[in-house]
């Protein structure tokens, strides 16, 4: 067993995971909090938490060390953790994603090259930011992005080794889908090699407040018999951090309006109008994607005839682009 000593052996080293389900974040927590406790002579602790729905909803998994000769008795969630990795840029632009973010501390993001992040400038100053392209190298080696995240993490956190992380990450799979293995010991490679420290994002002073995530209605608040009292809410949901990774997009001049999108895409998010010339009867032509709605399900493209409707890697800003809104402003409220 290999001796991995903690940055500071009198307390905690904790590591947030800031996800969406079917990103594999919960799969990350296990085989790092594995690999801890049974390789590397820690103490450690794993556990996640879910939405109503898993897979599309927001997930945070918790890695918790110590030392051989510290127990750990809390279960508590992580507020201020030293690593937060968050698996989907999307959820950058919310602060509960970087909340307690440490001004020692480390961000590791799955993002592409080249595109900036405002919202990183909330960051303190202090904090280490680390990009990765997670996306893009699971799709290339056919893994997920918390095989490519675990390389990234394991490459920049120095106590935590490599080479142990690895070798739990492919026992899991080895006897299983040893192809599955095979890809993610590649993209974890990549994870490791490939990443990008972004020197002087962050601006911000100190660290970052604690934010405790409440639900609006409890058992003292919720009205009697489930009824949902805000009118207009789902109008006013926004389902873009349900997509990882891929999203639908639209090429007007390969349509023919034929409107199989429309039959099977269950939210509704497509956008239509009715064009009339002169005294014809009006018809009907498919506007695009309005992607506040839009979960990233991919039936659209199961089911376009033509290729009017591909699935493309969503990069931060594309879906902003492509937006087609299906209401006015004023009627979303957003
Ligand atoms: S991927 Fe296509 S079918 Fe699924 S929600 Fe989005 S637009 Fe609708
Ligand atoms: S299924 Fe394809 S061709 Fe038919 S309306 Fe939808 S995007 Fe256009």
């Amino acid at each position: 067993m290999n001796e991995c000593v903690l940055p500071d052996p009198s307390g905690f080293f904790e590591i947030r995971f800031e996800s969406i389900g079917g990103l594999g974040a919960h799969a990350a927590g296990q085989i790092l909090a594995r690999a801890a406790v049974l390789k590397m002579n820690l103490n450690g602790s794993h556990f996640s938490s879910y939405g109503s729905e898993k897979k599309g909803s927001p997930v945070r998994s918790y890695v918790r060390l110590g030392a051989a000769d510290k127990p750990i008795r809390t279960s508590a969630p992580i507020d201020s953790p030293d690593v937060i990795v968050v698996f989907h840029g999307a959820l950058l632009d919310q602060d509960i994603t970087i909340a307690g973010m440490k001004n020692s501390g480390t961000l590791i993001f799955n993002g592409p090259a080249d595109e900036a992040h405002e919202f990183l400038e909330k960051i303190p100053k202090g904090t280490r930011v680390v990009r990765i392209d997670a996306t893009n190298i699971a799709i290339e080696e056919l893994s997920r992005p918390n095989a490519v995240l675990l390389g990234t993490l394991t490459a920049t956190v120095p106590f935590l080794d490599g080479d142990i992380v690895l070798s739990t990450l492919t026992e899991k799979f080895a006897k299983r889908n040893p192809q599955a293995a095979a890809s993610n010991e590649r993209a974890f490679k990549r994870g490791a090699e490939e990443y990008e420290v972004l020197e002087g994002v962050g601006k911000g002073e100190g660290d970052l407040p604690v934010i405790r995530p409440s639900p609006v209605l409890g058992y003292e608040t919720a009205p009697i018999g489930g009824v949902i009292p805000y009118a207009g809410n789902t109008v006013s949901n926004d389902l873009s951090t349900s997509r990882t990774g891929w999203m639908p997009l639209f090429t007007a001049k390969e349509c023919i309006h034929c409107g199989l999108c429309a039959t099977v895409c269950p939210d509704f998010c497509l956008v239509w109008t009715h064009e009339q010339e002169g005294e014809e009867v009006p018809v009907v032509r498919l506007k695009g994607v309005d992607y506040q709605y839009c979960k990233g399900c991919m039936r659209c493209i199961e089911t376009c005839p033509t290729e009017a409707m591909t699935r493309v890697t969503e990069t931060p800003g594309l879906a902003d682009r492509e937006r087609v809104p299906l209401y006015s402003q004023g009627a979303t409220g957003a």
